[in-house]
Protein backbone atom coordinates (compact mmCIF):
# COMPACT_ATOMS: atom_id res chain seq x y z
CA UNK A 1 0.00 0.00 0.00
CA UNK A 2 1.06 3.71 -1.17
CA UNK A 3 -0.94 6.83 -0.80
CA UNK A 4 -3.58 6.85 -3.71
CA UNK A 5 -4.51 11.06 -4.18
CA UNK A 6 -7.45 10.82 -6.64
CA UNK A 7 -7.39 14.30 -8.37
CA UNK A 8 -11.17 14.83 -10.23
CA UNK A 9 -10.53 16.67 -13.42
CA UNK A 10 -14.08 17.21 -14.69
CA UNK A 11 -17.12 15.78 -14.59
CA UNK A 12 -17.75 16.07 -18.02
CA UNK A 13 -18.11 12.34 -19.67
CA UNK A 14 -18.62 11.43 -23.63
CA UNK A 15 -20.11 8.34 -22.33
CA UNK A 16 -23.65 7.61 -20.47
CA UNK A 17 -23.44 4.18 -18.60
CA UNK A 18 -26.23 2.49 -17.04
CA UNK A 19 -24.48 2.07 -14.08
CA UNK A 20 -22.55 6.06 -13.59
CA UNK A 21 -23.97 7.85 -10.36
CA UNK A 22 -24.65 11.91 -11.09
CA UNK A 23 -21.02 13.13 -10.08
CA UNK A 24 -22.35 16.93 -8.56
CA UNK A 25 -20.11 17.67 -5.61
CA UNK A 26 -18.75 14.03 -5.58
CA UNK A 27 -21.96 13.07 -4.17
CA UNK A 28 -22.47 9.78 -6.08
CA UNK A 29 -19.01 9.36 -8.19
CA UNK A 30 -19.85 9.48 -12.01
CA UNK A 31 -20.42 12.53 -14.44
CA UNK A 32 -22.85 15.27 -15.30
CA UNK A 33 -22.29 16.96 -18.47
CA UNK A 34 -24.49 20.14 -17.15
CA UNK A 35 -21.14 21.14 -14.93
CA UNK A 36 -18.55 23.27 -16.94
CA UNK A 37 -14.94 22.30 -16.84
CA UNK A 38 -13.32 22.84 -13.33
CA UNK A 39 -10.87 26.19 -14.00
CA UNK A 40 -7.46 25.62 -14.67
CA UNK A 41 -5.32 28.46 -12.08
CA UNK A 42 -7.87 26.46 -9.35
CA UNK A 43 -7.54 22.59 -10.51
CA UNK A 44 -3.43 23.26 -9.95
CA UNK A 45 -3.95 24.75 -6.66
CA UNK A 46 -5.34 21.84 -5.45
CA UNK A 47 -3.16 19.39 -6.97
CA UNK A 48 -0.30 21.92 -5.32
CA UNK A 49 -2.23 21.57 -1.70
CA UNK A 50 -3.41 17.80 -2.34
CA UNK A 51 0.73 16.79 -2.60
CA UNK A 52 2.07 18.75 0.23
CA UNK A 53 -0.82 16.83 2.11
CA UNK A 54 0.63 13.97 0.70
CA UNK A 55 4.17 15.12 1.78
CA UNK A 56 2.93 15.25 5.44
CA UNK A 57 2.19 11.28 5.55
CA UNK A 58 5.06 10.97 3.81
CA UNK A 59 7.24 12.14 6.17
CA UNK A 60 6.00 9.49 8.67
CA UNK A 61 6.39 6.56 6.27
CA UNK A 62 9.35 4.29 6.78
CA UNK A 63 11.22 5.15 3.37
CA UNK A 64 10.68 1.89 1.35
CA UNK A 65 6.80 2.91 1.99
CA UNK A 66 6.81 6.08 0.11
CA UNK A 67 5.47 6.04 -2.81
CA UNK A 68 2.12 7.94 -3.70
CA UNK A 69 -0.09 7.10 -6.86
CA UNK A 70 -1.83 10.75 -8.72
CA UNK A 71 -4.66 9.24 -10.17
CA UNK A 72 -6.17 11.75 -12.61
CA UNK A 73 -9.55 11.00 -13.27
CA UNK A 74 -13.27 12.20 -13.84
CA UNK A 75 -15.91 12.25 -15.64
CA UNK A 76 -13.56 12.14 -18.30
CA UNK A 77 -10.08 13.49 -17.55
CA UNK A 78 -9.06 13.08 -21.07
CA UNK A 79 -11.90 15.69 -22.22
CA UNK A 80 -11.03 18.08 -20.01
CA UNK A 81 -9.79 21.06 -22.78
CA UNK A 82 -6.23 21.49 -21.00
CA UNK A 83 -5.34 18.22 -20.11
CA UNK A 84 -2.12 18.15 -21.68
CA UNK A 85 -1.13 21.52 -19.83
CA UNK A 86 -2.63 20.20 -16.50
CA UNK A 87 -0.69 17.13 -16.67
CA UNK A 88 2.57 19.00 -17.39
CA UNK A 89 2.24 21.19 -14.91
CA UNK A 90 1.89 17.96 -12.48
CA UNK A 91 5.29 16.96 -13.48
CA UNK A 92 6.72 20.47 -12.30
CA UNK A 93 4.07 21.00 -8.99
CA UNK A 94 5.95 17.28 -7.97
CA UNK A 95 9.40 17.95 -8.88
CA UNK A 96 9.93 19.60 -5.26
CA UNK A 97 9.16 16.37 -4.01
CA UNK A 98 11.16 13.61 -6.41
CA UNK A 99 14.05 13.50 -3.70
CA UNK A 100 12.13 12.50 -0.77
CA UNK A 101 9.17 9.99 -2.33
CA UNK A 102 8.02 8.63 -5.59
CA UNK A 103 4.84 9.37 -7.94
CA UNK A 104 3.02 7.84 -10.79
CA UNK A 105 0.66 9.70 -12.44
CA UNK A 106 -2.07 7.20 -13.88
CA UNK A 107 -5.03 8.23 -15.93
CA UNK A 108 -8.12 6.02 -15.15
CA UNK A 109 -10.11 6.81 -18.48
CA UNK A 110 -12.42 4.99 -20.75
CA UNK A 111 -9.37 5.88 -23.90
CA UNK A 112 -12.25 6.63 -26.48
CA UNK A 113 -10.23 9.55 -27.76
CA UNK A 114 -8.89 9.30 -31.46
CA UNK A 115 -5.18 7.67 -31.53
CA UNK A 116 -3.15 10.54 -32.20
CA UNK A 117 -4.90 12.58 -29.32
CA UNK A 118 -4.14 9.48 -27.05
CA UNK A 119 -0.25 9.39 -28.31
CA UNK A 120 0.15 12.65 -27.41
CA UNK A 121 -1.61 12.29 -24.07
CA UNK A 122 0.34 8.65 -23.06
CA UNK A 123 3.49 11.10 -22.98
CA UNK A 124 2.93 12.50 -20.12
CA UNK A 125 1.35 9.68 -17.87
CA UNK A 126 3.56 7.00 -16.28
CA UNK A 127 0.47 4.23 -15.67
CA UNK A 128 -3.23 3.69 -17.17
CA UNK A 129 -6.02 2.34 -15.93
CA UNK A 130 -8.04 2.00 -19.19
CA UNK A 131 -11.76 0.87 -18.26
CA UNK A 132 -14.06 -0.95 -20.36
CA UNK A 133 -17.65 0.30 -20.27
CA UNK A 134 -19.98 -1.76 -21.89
CA UNK A 135 -22.02 0.48 -23.06
CA UNK A 136 -19.88 2.72 -24.45
CA UNK A 137 -20.87 3.17 -28.41
CA UNK A 138 -18.81 0.69 -30.84
CA UNK A 139 -17.12 3.72 -32.48
CA UNK A 140 -15.84 4.52 -29.30
CA UNK A 141 -14.52 1.30 -28.14
CA UNK A 142 -12.81 0.63 -31.34
CA UNK A 143 -11.09 3.64 -30.44
CA UNK A 144 -10.33 1.81 -26.84
CA UNK A 145 -8.83 -1.12 -28.41
CA UNK A 146 -6.24 0.97 -31.04
CA UNK A 147 -5.51 2.94 -28.31
CA UNK A 148 -4.83 0.20 -25.66
CA UNK A 149 -2.76 -1.64 -28.38
CA UNK A 150 -0.49 1.48 -28.76
CA UNK A 151 0.23 1.43 -24.69
CA UNK A 152 0.49 -2.20 -24.98
CA UNK A 153 3.04 -2.31 -27.39
CA UNK A 154 4.93 0.53 -26.55
CA UNK A 155 5.85 -0.85 -23.02
CA UNK A 156 4.12 1.39 -21.11
CA UNK A 157 2.71 0.28 -17.85
CA UNK A 158 -1.77 -0.23 -18.03
CA UNK A 159 -4.05 -2.26 -16.42
CA UNK A 160 -7.41 -3.23 -17.94
CA UNK A 161 -10.81 -3.06 -15.80
CA UNK A 162 -14.02 -4.64 -17.46
CA UNK A 163 -16.60 -2.96 -15.24
CA UNK A 164 -19.05 -5.82 -15.36
CA UNK A 165 -22.07 -4.80 -15.82
CA UNK A 166 -24.97 -7.43 -15.64
CA UNK A 167 -26.75 -6.17 -18.37
CA UNK A 168 -24.26 -7.09 -20.88
CA UNK A 169 -22.56 -9.84 -19.57
CA UNK A 170 -21.84 -12.20 -22.09
CA UNK A 171 -19.63 -8.76 -23.72
CA UNK A 172 -17.72 -8.39 -20.47
CA UNK A 173 -17.07 -12.21 -19.94
CA UNK A 174 -15.48 -12.05 -23.88
CA UNK A 175 -14.11 -8.55 -23.28
CA UNK A 176 -11.63 -10.41 -20.85
CA UNK A 177 -11.04 -13.25 -22.20
CA UNK A 178 -10.17 -11.64 -25.68
CA UNK A 179 -7.75 -9.21 -24.56
CA UNK A 180 -6.36 -12.18 -22.26
CA UNK A 181 -5.28 -14.34 -25.64
CA UNK A 182 -4.14 -10.95 -26.86
CA UNK A 183 -1.54 -11.22 -23.57
CA UNK A 184 -3.12 -7.71 -22.00
CA UNK A 185 -3.21 -7.21 -18.60
CA UNK A 186 -6.96 -7.48 -17.72
CA UNK A 187 -9.42 -8.10 -14.54
CA UNK A 188 -12.88 -7.59 -14.12
CA UNK A 189 -14.39 -4.79 -11.66
CA UNK A 190 -16.98 -5.71 -9.53
CA UNK A 191 -19.90 -2.61 -9.87
CA UNK A 192 -21.25 -1.06 -6.80
CA UNK A 193 -24.85 0.13 -6.47
CA UNK A 194 -27.95 -0.64 -7.66
CA UNK A 195 -26.43 -1.99 -10.77
CA UNK A 196 -23.89 -4.27 -9.19
CA UNK A 197 -26.79 -7.44 -8.30
CA UNK A 198 -25.89 -10.39 -9.68
CA UNK A 199 -27.39 -13.77 -10.82
CA UNK A 200 -26.27 -17.24 -9.98
CA UNK A 201 -24.57 -17.47 -13.33
CA UNK A 202 -23.37 -14.68 -13.28
CA UNK A 203 -21.34 -14.76 -9.81
CA UNK A 204 -20.48 -18.49 -10.74
CA UNK A 205 -18.38 -16.85 -13.80
CA UNK A 206 -17.28 -14.36 -11.66
CA UNK A 207 -15.73 -17.12 -9.54
CA UNK A 208 -13.16 -17.77 -11.59
CA UNK A 209 -11.27 -14.44 -10.82
CA UNK A 210 -13.11 -14.51 -7.19
CA UNK A 211 -11.71 -17.80 -5.14
CA UNK A 212 -14.04 -16.30 -2.31
CA UNK A 213 -17.42 -16.69 -4.52
CA UNK A 214 -18.28 -20.05 -3.09
CA UNK A 215 -21.31 -22.19 -4.14
CA UNK A 216 -22.43 -21.26 -0.34
CA UNK A 217 -21.75 -17.70 -0.86
CA UNK A 218 -23.19 -17.75 -4.72
CA UNK A 219 -26.78 -19.07 -2.80
CA UNK A 220 -26.71 -16.32 -0.44
CA UNK A 221 -26.20 -13.56 -2.77
CA UNK A 222 -27.25 -14.40 -5.92
CA UNK A 223 -30.20 -11.43 -6.33
CA UNK A 224 -28.92 -9.13 -4.01
CA UNK A 225 -26.55 -5.45 -4.13
CA UNK A 226 -23.24 -7.30 -4.08
CA UNK A 227 -21.92 -4.29 -2.13
CA UNK A 228 -24.43 -5.00 0.94
CA UNK A 229 -22.08 -8.34 0.95
CA UNK A 230 -18.64 -7.10 1.18
CA UNK A 231 -16.04 -5.42 -1.11
CA UNK A 232 -12.83 -6.50 -3.84
CA UNK A 233 -10.37 -4.19 -4.09
CA UNK A 234 -10.90 -1.55 -6.23
CA UNK A 235 -7.14 -1.63 -7.21
CA UNK A 236 -7.43 -5.23 -7.86
CA UNK A 237 -5.16 -5.99 -4.39
CA UNK A 238 -5.56 -8.62 -1.84
CA UNK A 239 -6.23 -8.11 1.81
CA UNK A 240 -5.77 -9.99 5.01
CA UNK A 241 -8.42 -10.68 7.80
CA UNK A 242 -7.24 -10.93 11.46
CA UNK A 243 -3.16 -10.35 10.51
CA UNK A 244 -3.43 -14.17 8.48
CA UNK A 245 -0.96 -12.96 6.35
CA UNK A 246 -0.67 -16.28 4.47
CA UNK A 247 -4.24 -16.17 3.27
CA UNK A 248 -5.00 -13.14 1.62
CA UNK A 249 -8.77 -12.64 0.13
CA UNK A 250 -10.10 -10.80 -2.91
CA UNK A 251 -12.98 -10.02 -1.41
CA UNK A 252 -14.00 -9.10 1.74
CA UNK A 253 -17.13 -10.65 3.28
CA UNK A 254 -18.08 -7.33 5.33
CA UNK A 255 -19.16 -3.73 4.11
CA UNK A 256 -19.65 -2.35 7.19
CA UNK A 257 -17.01 -1.03 10.14
CA UNK A 258 -19.01 1.84 11.52
CA UNK A 259 -16.77 2.82 15.43
CA UNK A 260 -13.87 0.87 14.13
CA UNK A 261 -10.49 2.72 13.86
CA UNK A 262 -9.61 3.19 10.19
CA UNK A 263 -6.12 3.89 8.46
CA UNK A 264 -7.62 5.62 5.44
CA UNK A 265 -6.18 9.17 6.04
CA UNK A 266 -3.03 7.81 5.88
CA UNK A 267 -3.59 6.09 2.25
CA UNK A 268 -5.90 8.28 0.65
CA UNK A 269 -6.68 12.19 -0.29
CA UNK A 270 -9.71 12.79 -3.02
CA UNK A 271 -9.05 16.36 -4.48
CA UNK A 272 -12.77 16.93 -5.77
CA UNK A 273 -12.31 20.00 -8.38
CA UNK A 274 -15.75 20.70 -9.04
CA UNK A 275 -16.85 21.30 -5.76
CA UNK A 276 -13.32 22.90 -4.46
CA UNK A 277 -13.35 20.25 -1.87
CA UNK A 278 -10.96 17.60 -0.41
CA UNK A 279 -11.99 14.59 0.62
CA UNK A 280 -10.66 11.23 2.04
CA UNK A 281 -11.60 8.93 -0.82
CA UNK A 282 -14.20 9.59 -3.97
CA UNK A 283 -15.99 6.72 -1.87
CA UNK A 284 -14.83 7.33 2.02
CA UNK A 285 -16.18 10.77 3.44
CA UNK A 286 -15.26 10.17 7.31
CA UNK A 287 -13.29 13.04 8.31
CA UNK A 288 -12.36 13.43 11.93
CA UNK A 289 -15.46 14.44 13.31
CA UNK A 290 -18.38 12.34 13.96
CA UNK A 291 -20.18 13.01 10.79
CA UNK A 292 -19.93 12.56 6.90
CA UNK A 293 -17.89 15.46 4.60
CA UNK A 294 -15.27 17.17 3.61
CA UNK A 295 -11.71 17.00 5.29
CA UNK A 296 -11.09 20.69 3.54
CA UNK A 297 -12.11 22.77 0.90
CA UNK A 298 -9.85 25.37 -1.41
CA UNK A 299 -9.62 28.18 0.93
CA UNK A 300 -8.85 26.25 4.63
CA UNK A 301 -6.82 23.12 2.76
CA UNK A 302 -3.76 25.18 3.95
CA UNK A 303 -4.59 25.36 7.80
CA UNK A 304 -5.32 21.78 7.39
CA UNK A 305 -2.51 20.60 6.27
CA UNK A 306 -0.90 22.41 9.07
CA UNK A 307 -3.07 21.02 11.41
CA UNK A 308 -2.29 17.53 10.55
CA UNK A 309 1.34 18.02 10.53
CA UNK A 310 1.66 19.15 13.97
CA UNK A 311 -1.17 16.28 14.90
CA UNK A 312 1.61 13.44 13.32
CA UNK A 313 4.38 15.43 14.71
CA UNK A 314 3.36 13.86 18.30
CA UNK A 315 2.65 10.18 17.04
CA UNK A 316 1.38 8.54 13.63
CA UNK A 317 -1.28 7.33 15.64
CA UNK A 318 -4.00 9.50 14.30
CA UNK A 319 -6.89 7.41 12.99
CA UNK A 320 -10.14 7.81 11.72
CA UNK A 321 -13.09 6.77 13.18
CA UNK A 322 -15.67 5.35 10.44
CA UNK A 323 -19.18 6.80 10.55
CA UNK A 324 -20.15 5.36 6.98
CA UNK A 325 -22.70 2.53 6.88
CA UNK A 326 -20.74 0.79 3.70
CA UNK A 327 -17.10 1.06 3.21
CA UNK A 328 -16.51 1.14 -0.47
CA UNK A 329 -13.25 2.52 -1.69
CA UNK A 330 -10.44 2.53 1.29
CA UNK A 331 -11.77 -0.98 1.84
CA UNK A 332 -7.82 -1.94 1.75
CA UNK A 333 -6.83 0.56 4.79
CA UNK A 334 -6.03 -1.48 7.58
CA UNK A 335 -8.94 -1.20 10.28
CA UNK A 336 -9.69 -2.82 13.74
CA UNK A 337 -11.78 -2.31 16.52
CA UNK A 338 -9.08 -1.59 18.98
CA UNK A 339 -7.13 1.62 18.34
CA UNK A 340 -4.02 -0.25 19.62
CA UNK A 341 -4.32 -3.45 16.97
CA UNK A 342 -4.18 -1.15 14.23
CA UNK A 343 -1.51 0.82 15.67
CA UNK A 344 0.19 -2.44 15.62
CA UNK A 345 0.04 -2.99 12.29
CA UNK A 346 0.46 0.49 10.98
CA UNK A 347 4.32 -0.37 12.60
CA UNK A 348 4.01 -2.03 8.62
CA UNK A 349 4.02 1.15 7.39
CA UNK A 350 5.31 4.34 9.42
CA UNK A 351 8.58 4.57 11.43
CA UNK A 352 7.25 6.98 13.48
CA UNK A 353 6.08 5.13 16.88
CA UNK A 354 2.43 5.63 18.76
CA UNK A 355 3.19 8.37 21.15
S1 LIG B 1 -17.21 6.37 -18.74
FE1 LIG B 1 -17.15 6.47 -16.48
S2 LIG B 1 -17.76 8.59 -15.97
FE2 LIG B 1 -18.32 8.22 -18.12
S3 LIG B 1 -20.47 7.58 -18.04
FE3 LIG B 1 -19.21 5.69 -18.02
S4 LIG B 1 -18.91 5.23 -15.82
FE4 LIG B 1 -19.63 7.37 -15.97
S1 LIG C 1 -15.77 4.06 5.05
FE1 LIG C 1 -14.17 2.47 4.95
S2 LIG C 1 -12.31 3.61 4.48
FE2 LIG C 1 -13.79 5.09 5.24
S3 LIG C 1 -13.38 5.24 7.45
FE3 LIG C 1 -15.01 3.74 7.13
S4 LIG C 1 -13.93 1.78 7.09
FE4 LIG C 1 -12.42 3.40 6.69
Amino acid sequence: MGFLFDWLLTLKCNYDCGYCGKGVNGNIPGHDNSRPHPDVDMALKMLEQGLRYVDTYMDIKKPNMRSAILNIYGGEAVYHPHIEFLLTKSSELYGQYKDKWALTRQLTTNASCGLEKWKKISEHVEYTTFSWHSDGPVKLKNNFVKNLQYTHESGKRYQVVVLMYPKAWDECLYTITHFKKRGYNVRPKILDGDEGVYTDKQLNDLAQFFPEFSSEFVEKNKGKKIQREGRACCGGKQMCIDRDYKSPVKFVERQTFMGWNCSANHFFLMADTDSQQFYTNKDCWVNEGTTRGPIANLDNMDSYIEKIRDRLSQGADYFLTCVQKTCKCGICAPKSVSKESLSDVMKIYNQTLPA
